[in-house]
């Protein structure tokens, strides 16, 4: 009942030429019907993307957002707003890089998450423990804690207007990848807990895995009961590989 959904990352990668080649693969790609598909590029190369991609069925995302939709005198900062006017359907919200390198809280990915939907995006919640955390059983605190402002202030239903993503840190970029069975047991987790507040809404509510996953492991992850699709960064550069990953989904 919930569609898995493909995400691609970008983060800081690309030029306008290397962006151009990347589209054309990724228009020539057999893309499966059944999985929502998105990739989130530089902000830079979001009106190249959407032009490029609307002939396929793969959406576009922002990589972050303001915290406010109204336009202001933040420089440098893009709006939902913005983002939305651009053709973007999603902004991915909280990754654990914005948390680790730019100081972002709980507090200010909830505000983010708020003014997304607040535009009619879809924001994707990342949320994921350290190695130091998993180390110390810590990973339930932790997830429960990212996701808590969020249902705080939203409640299940809220939450499943937009996407979480499991991203354990120790997974993001190291080519270490979470086993099928340690993801699944966080993806569980994290729906149980959902479920104590609305079942309903918990199985609606789309997690998809993130943590270097390939077009080898991803059959294996996508097969989990709870894990709906996966976050891709390093893997999404390659539309080979990308389009490999949404064909296993
Ligand atoms: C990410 O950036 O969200 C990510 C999961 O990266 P990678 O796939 O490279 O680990």
């Amino acid at each position: 009942m919930r569609r898995p959904l493909v995400a691609g990352n970008w983060k800081m990668h690309g030029s306008r030429q290397s962006v151009e080649t990347l589209l054309e693969q990724l228009a020539s790609q057999d893309w499966p019907d059944q999985v929502e598909l998105m990739v989130a590029p530089p902000a830079l190369f979001i009106g190249q993307c959407n032009e490029r991609l609307q002939s396929t069925p793969i959406r576009v995302a922002g990589q972050t957002c303001a915290t406010q939709a109204e336009p202001g005198a933040l420089t440098g900062e893009i709006s939902p707003a913005q983002l939305r006017d651009a053709g973007c359907e999603f902004v991915l919200v909280g990754h654990s890089e914005r948390r680790a390198l730019f100081g972002e809280t709980d507090e200010v990915v909830c505000k983010k998450f708020a003014a997304a939907l607040a535009c009619g995006l879809r924001p994707v919640l990342c949320v994921g423990e350290t190695q130091a955390e998993r180390d110390a059983g810590q990973t339930t605190t932790v997830v429960a804690r990212q996701l808590q402002a969020v249902l705080d202030t939203f409640g299940v239903g809220g939450l499943a207007m937009g996407v979480v993503a499991y991203e354990p840190v120790w997974a993001i970029g190291t080519g270490l990848t979470a086993t099928p069975e340690q993801a699944q047991e966080v993806h569980a987790m994290i729906r149980a807990r959902l479920a104590m507040l609305d079942d309903e809404q918990a199985r609606k509510v789309q997690i998809v895995y993130g943590g270097s996953v390939k077009a080898d492991n991803a059959e294996a992850l996508f097969a989990m009961p709870d894990i709906d699709g996966g976050l891709v960064g390093g893997a999404s550069l390659n539309a080979d590989e990308f389009g490999a990953i949404a064909r296993a989904a």
